[in-house]
């Protein structure tokens, strides 16, 4: 059994630390490309979520490469994500693909499906084993995304244009080299070291902006063009709260706990009262905290079609009044042009600009009167 996945930002070192613990033979699929989407925009219907049609380029590249099994997250609610496992299997049975799609998820059969499933893909490991490479997997990710984190802070600051980019290419290409949990979390701090040693501009103070939407979106290279390194380049540091990690976190250990409601569904209240499935409520509840915390401005970043984003994206306008916050919404497909995303993009940080200098201006006035 040759097991492959999804490619989702940096879920590839979960699921690599993951695999590699429990012994499992597997192939990480091709970064996204050109070549993904043009591979899963030709067999999926045209009104899929874009995720779905990378995911289905994802599938196909790793096939060639001697993949057999899919391993998929599932799940249910008012989104379409809950139907992606089946689509995935009938599209792949239509293009007389051989391949078995197995769906991590808590379904009808409840978590003794589940346990069925996990001793399936691992058959010779015991269920502890199982549950502590889960465990390591999770820890490094958590620090993956911290890396992340920190890079969009140096950036930005960097005295020598292109030192954090580089870190971080090396830190990809070298987390592809090694095995095992250990392994890449010394990798993974090794480079958090080199990013914290980068000589920064002193007192440089960047314009701060906070990015929300969709999950897949967000976290993929692929479909946000790469938004948190060509803001950081512009000199804008970013912070994004949508981490796989913080997903994790937020909507499967303290959902599961039931341990109240979470900081963003405080947040977004008096705008969404409910969960309307997908990152809604996120999207909305976080735009509210960064303003609540001095950030500049707010970027939605989402998918054509996603009911959830374009409910939430409806709601914006009144949060960016209330709040007085700017937000710029970006609707991604598999024909946005890159020329003109970074134009919008551009055109934002220098209103933000002038925003920030026309406000200090007042400032100064309102201080001599
Ligand atoms: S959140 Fe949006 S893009 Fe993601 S599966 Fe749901 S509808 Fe599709």
């Amino acid at each position: 059994m040759i097991l492959t996945f999804p490619h989702m930002g940096s879920v590839y070192i979960l699921v690599k630390t993951l695999f590699d613990e429990l012994g499992a033979t597997y192939v990480i699929p091709p970064k996204g490309s050109k070549k993904t989407l043009e591979l899963g925009t030709k067999y999926c219907p045209e009104m899929a979520c874009l995720p779905l049609k990378i995911n289905v380029g994802n599938f196909l590249e790793s096939i060639e490469k001697g993949a057999d099994t899919i391993v998929i997250t599932g799940g249910c609610g008012p989104c379409r994500f809950g139907y992606y496992a089946e689509m995935h299997r009938q599209m792949f049975k239509d293009m007389g693909q051989d391949v078995e799609i197995i769906t991590i998820e808590i379904d009808d059969t409840g978590i003794k499906g589940l346990i069925a499933k996990l001793r399936y893909l691992f058959p010779n490991k015991s269920l502890l084993s199982i549950a502590n490479a889960i465990v390591k997997a999770f820890s490094n990710m958590k620090e993956a995304d911290k890396l992340d984190a920190l890079s969009y802070k140096v950036r930005p600051r960097e005295q020598e244009k292109g030192a954090t980019d580089a870190i971080m290419n090396k830190f990809e290409a070298d987390v592809l080299m090694v095995t095992g949990a250990k392994e890449i979390t010394k990798l993974i701090k090794k480079t958090q070291k080199k990013l914290k040693a980068v000589p920064l501009i002193a007192g440089y103070e960047p314009m701060k902006i906070g990015i929300v939407g969709e999950i897949y979106t967000l976290v993929e290279p692929l479909t946000n063009m790469n938004i948190e390194k060509t803001l950081g380049n512009m000199g804008v540091e970013v912070n994004r709260v949508l981490t796989t990690s913080h997903w994790i976190d937020q909507h499967i250990l303290k959902a599961g706990l039931k341990i109240g409601k979470r900081d963003f569904e405080k947040a977004a209240y008096p705008y969404i009262k409910t969960m309307i499935g997908g990152h809604a409520q996120e999207t909305a509840g976080h735009t509210v905290m960064y303003a609540n915390s001095g950030y500049d401005g707010v970027i939605q970043i989402y998918p054509l079609t996603c009911m959830p984003e374009v409910v939430a994206g409806s709601i914006l306008p009144t949060i960016s009044k209330d709040k007085d916050i700017p937000v710029l919404t970006l609707v991604m497909d598999e024909i946005t042009g890159e020329a003109g995303y970074i134009t919008r993009v551009d055109a934002f940080v220098d209103m933000l600009i002038r925003k920030k200098d026309k406000e200090k201006q007042n400032e100064r006035v309102l201080s001599r009167s």
